[in-house]
C-alpha cells in the first residue's frame, strides 16, 4: 500500500490513530540516544585486559627499544607489522599514531594548506580550496574543512561509491579541487563500499590540480557484519599502478575496535608522502604514545588476534542492526514511502523518510524522549536538499533500548508523513 495513494479519509484516520500513538509515546517519557557511532560498555568490556596487558617491567618493545622513552615517530613497528597485514600496506608506509585518526587527517590538510603536499606546487592556502564531499557522508570530515577555510562540494554517494561520471567531470574543470573525502568501506552513514574498478577511476581520472589528494578513510575497514566481508582494496598499489602513487592517504584507528578515546589510530601513503608527513609531524612531536601501541599489540598478539575480537564485536552488535531493518521493514515497509539500508559493515543505518519530513521526525521523536542525530548532519553544511535523511547509530544502547527508540521513530516518521501528504492535500 502507498501511503501517498490512500484516500483522503484513509489517511486522515491513520493520522488520527498516529496522533494518539505520539501522544503514548510521549507518555512513557523515555531517555533514548542513537546520535553517535559509540561502542557500547559491552563492547569495551572486549578490551578490558588492554588495562592489565603490561605489567610494571613489561615496557620494552620487540626490538628492545624502552616504549616509556621519547622518539619512534613512526610508531612501534610490531604494531604496525599487524596493521599492515589487515589493511594490506606494506608497514615501511604505514604510520602508527596517537588515539585519533580525525587529528590526522586534520594534521594532513593543516599541513597541505601551511606548506603544500610536496615540494614542488604551492601550499594549498594560495588559492580557493574546494573538496569533494560523497554525500551522505561523516559529518566531522565535512566540518573539519568548513572550520579550515574549505569549500565542500557534494556529489551523490550510491551503494557501489560515488557518482564517477560527476567526480571525473568535477575533477577534470577545476584546479581549486584539491580534495576528495572516502571511506571506502561501509561508510558513515550508508554503509557504501567502493567497489575495486571505482577505487582504480579515482587513482587514474585526470585531475585540473596537479596536487589532487584522496582522503581515504578506512575507518570500517574490519567492521564487518556479515560472512562475506568487503576486500581491502590495495588502494596505494592502485595508485602506483596508475602512474599517481603520492595521490592517496590512508586513515584508520582502533577506535571502534579497543577504545574509542584509548586507542591507536593510522597514516599511510606513498615513500614519499610518509617521509612529507613525518617531516612536519616532526615538529608538532617527538613521538606517539607507545606504551598505548605496545599494550594494543601484546592484547592482540597478531592479525588473527584483531579478526577474533572482531568477530565479538559483529556477535554483540549484529542483534541491534537486525532489530533496526526488521523493525523499520514492520512498520514502515507496508506504506512504501520510506527506504533504508541493510548495512553489510560499519555502525550505522541510513533511513529516508517522506521528503520535506527529516527535521520535524528528529524533533518529534527528540520530543518523545529518543534522542537522533540533527536531520541534514549528513550534507555540506548541514542542509539535506531533500530533507529527508535521518542517521541511526543503534550500536550503544542495549537491544531493548534500540528497539524501543526505533518503533518510537517510526511512529513519528510516520506522524509525519501522514501529516505531510494531509498537508499537501488541503
Ligand atoms: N572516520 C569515520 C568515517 C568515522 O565514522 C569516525 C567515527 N565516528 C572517525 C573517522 C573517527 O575516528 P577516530 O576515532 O580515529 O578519530
Amino acid at each position: 500500500m502507498q501511503l501517498a495513494s490512500l484516500s483522503s479519509d484513509d489517511l486522515t484516520a491513520l493520522h488520527s490513530q498516529l496522533t494518539r500513538d505520539y501522544a503514548d509515546l510521549k507518555a512513557r517519557a523515555l531517555q533514548l540516544n542513537l546520535t553517535r557511532g559509540k561502542p557500547s560498555p559491552e563492547q569495551l568490556d572486549l578490551s578490558s585486559d588492554l588495562l592489565t596487558v603490561l605489567d610494571a617491567d613489561d615496557y620494552r618493545a620487540a626490538d628492545g627499544t624502552d616504549c616509556r622513552n621519547y622518539g619512534g615517530l613512526a610508531g612501534l613497528p610490531e604494531l604496525r607489522a599487524i596493521f599492515s597485514e589487515l589493511l594490506g600496506i606494506d608497514a615501511a608506509q604505514l604510520l602508527a599514531g596517537g588515539n585519533s585518526s580525525l587529528t590526522m587527517m586534520y594534521n594532513t590538510i593543516d599541513f597541505a594548506l601551511r606548506h603544500g603536499v610536496d615540494g614542488e606546487h604551492q601550499p594549498w592556502s594560495a588559492g580557493p580550496v574546494k573538496f569533494l564531499c560523497p554525500t551522505p557522508g561523516y559529518d566531522r570530515h565535512f566540518s573539519m574543512c568548513q572550520s579550515l577555510g574549505i569549500e565542500l562540494v557534494p556529489v551523490a554517494l550510491g551503494d557501489d561509491g560515488p557518482d564517477m561520471d560527476e567526480v571525473r567531470r568535477l575533477v577534470a574543470d577545476d584546479p581549486s579541487i584539491k580534495g576528495m573525502w572516502a571511506v571506502p568501506a561501509y561508510s558513515n552513514p550508508t554503509g557504501s563500499v567502493y567497489p575495486e574498478p571505482v577505487a582504480r577511476e579515482l587513482v587514474s581520472m585526470p585531475t585540473a590540480a596537479p596536487d589532487f589528494r584522496i582522503f581515504w578513510d578506512n575507518a570500517y575497514g574490519l567492521h564487518h557484519l556479515t560472512d562475506s566481508p568487503a576486500p581491502v582494496v590495495d588502494i596505494l598499489g592502485l595508485a602506483e599502478a596508475a602512474g599517481n602513487p603520492s595521490r592517496v592517504f590512508i586513515f584508520a584507528s582502533t577506535s571502534k575496535i579497543t577504545f574509542a578515546g584509548a586507542g591507536v589510530a593510522f597514516w599511510a601513503s606513498s615513500p614519499a608522502n610518509v617521509d612529507w608527513f613525518t617531516g612536519h609531524l616532526a615538529m608538532q612531536s617527538i613521538g606517539p604514545d607507545k606504551i598505548n601501541q605496545l599494550r594494543h599489540a601484546k592484547f592482540f598478539r597478531n592479525s588473527d588476534g584483531v579478526r577474533a575480537h572482531m568477530r565479538a564485536h559483529r556477535e554483540l552488535i549484529e542483534p541491534k542492526f537486525r532489530i533496526v531493518v526488521d523493525m523499520l521493514a514492520d512498520r514502515l515497509g507496508g506504506y512504501d514511502f520510506a527506504a533504508w539500508t541493510t548495512p553489510r559493515g560499519g555502525y550505522f543505518v541510513s533511513l529516508d523518510v517522506q521528503p520535506g519530513t527529516a527535521d520535524t521526525v528528529v524533533k518529534l521523536a527528540g520530543d518523545a524522549g529518543i534522542a537522533m542525530t540533527p536531520a541534514g548532519a549528513a550534507f555540506p553544511y548541514g542542509v539535506d536538499p531533500k530533507n529527508s535523511n535521518i542517521r541511526i547509530a543503534p550500536t550503544y544502547p542495549s537491544t531493548e533500548d534500540v528497539r524501543a527508540a526505533i518503533d518510537g521513530l517510526c511512529t513519528c516518521a510516520l506522524l509525519a508523513a501522514t501529516a505531510a501528504l494531509l498537508n499537501s492535500a488541503d
